[in-house]
């Protein structure tokens, strides 16, 4: 049976293989971490170490981590604390932000999907005074670095506090969040190579717990529910093996850049989004006006390439990208974007394999295409 190709990491990433053995290890006790006794106590020590890996992943002390079940509950959290008052999110924040506080004002980017600084500061200098920044560190459309540290430096100008959703950027870039100077950051552990539904809000040094969940003193009573000792422990050793490989996962540049040349030999409209500008190494968002993204999707899945065309949380609804909407790209160029993100175990031979099926679809469209205009 042919090789399947996985080129989906920013949709979830495998599981990493240490992980996985220590999500099923947890998951032969019953740990309780609230229980007195031995049981619990091992699954607390669980949980405290993996508290410490996910700090150091980003820079923060054990004590400021609350686990949750992932960036969609931390985001949610963070957002719905401040409702009531006035909120700034980017145009290009996950759904799990946009779609929790729909009346935010949305902070509009530039065309390469960067955070526009001077609309933020007009923003920001306008009555009331914005309670909230939400500005997500990487983009998971296009991948793009965003000016945290700018960001954090206006809003705090203007006595705004600033949340960060890091949940692209962990793995993939040094996250210090002090020197970010953000106060409040989320995380999800299956983008780094941990399980599904398990993350963090990370606090910074501003003094405000934002809690969702409440009716138990777990985490401090900051989330409350049983907590899921065995997805914690493998988030905590994805996160120390995420830390460690930051130099290997920069590794990917060079593979991106020949994709993307190959891409543009291949094909001369293909727009490559974001080219421009810092991105984290493994992520392409490109697209090639003409042809919809759903049929190149499939076609490829066929071959038994798994890509993206677009968020994995927004596929099979056919509404135009929101992201690539805010960078003002036309609807022909939104409805034709594809992305390949690739990981830790992502292999060059996986890039050839994608671009020599790749050809092969957009050929066979384009003779379909002019046999049709031909008839
Ligand atoms: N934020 C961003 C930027 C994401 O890419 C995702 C995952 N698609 C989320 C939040 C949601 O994370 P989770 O799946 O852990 O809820």
């Amino acid at each position: 049976m042919k090789e399947r190709i996985y080129l989906d990491y920013n949709a979830t990433a495998p599981i990493r293989p240490e992980a996985a053995a220590a999500v099923a290890r947890a998951m032969e006790q019953p740990h309780n971490a609230s229980s007195v006794h031995r049981f619990g106590q091992e699954g607390r020590k669980l949980v405290e170490d993996a508290r410490a890996t996910v700090a150091h992943l980003v820079g923060a002390p054990p004590a400021q981590v609350i686990f949750n079940s992932g960036a969609t509950e931390g985001n949610n959290t963070v957002l719905h604390h401040f409702k009531g008052e006035r909120i700034l999110v980017s145009a290009i924040e996950h759904p799990s932000v946009l779609e929790s506080v729909p009346d935010a004002e949305r902070i509009p980017v530039t065309k390469d999907g960067i955070v526009d600084l001077d609309a933020l500061e007009e923003l920001l200098k306008a009555e009331p005074k914005p309670a909230l920044v939400s500005v997500m560190l990487v983009n998971n459309e296009t991948g793009a670095i965003q000016p945290i540290r700018d960001v954090a430096d206006l809003s705090k100008k203007y006595g705004a506090l600033v949340h960060c959703d890091a949940a692209q950027a962990a793995g993939k870039i040094a996250i210090d969040m002090s020197a970010l100077g953000v106060d409040f950051l989320t995380l999800s552990a299956h983008k780094i190579g941990g399980p599904q539904g398990v993350g963090a809000l990370v606090l910074g040094l501003c003094g405000i717990t934002p809690t969702l969940l409440q009716g138990g003193g777990q985490e401090k009573s900051a989330r409350a529910g049983t907590e899921n000792v065995a997805g914690i422990a493998g988030f905590g050793v994805a996160a120390k093996l995420a830390a460690h490989d930051l130099p290997r996962y920069q590794q990917l540049e060079p593979l991106r850049s020949s994709l993307e040349l190959e891409l543009c030999k291949a094909q001369q409209d293909v727009v490559v989004h974001s080219q421009n500008v810092e991105r984290v190494a493994g992520t392409s968002l490109f697209s090639f006006p003409g042809a919809a993204s759903e049929t190149l999707l499939m076609a490829l899945d066929l071959e038994g390439i798994a890509i993206s065309n677009g968020s994995a949380c927004s596929s099979g609804t056919v509404k135009p990208n929101h992201v690539l909407k805010a960078m003002r790209a036309s609807e022909d160029i939104a409805s034709s974007a594809l992305r390949v993100s690739m990981g830790w175990d992502t292999k060059e031979r996986y890039i050839e394999e994608f671009l020599k099926a790749f050809e092969k679809i957009v050929k066979r469209i384009t003779d379909k295409e002019k046999k049709a205009t031909n008839a």
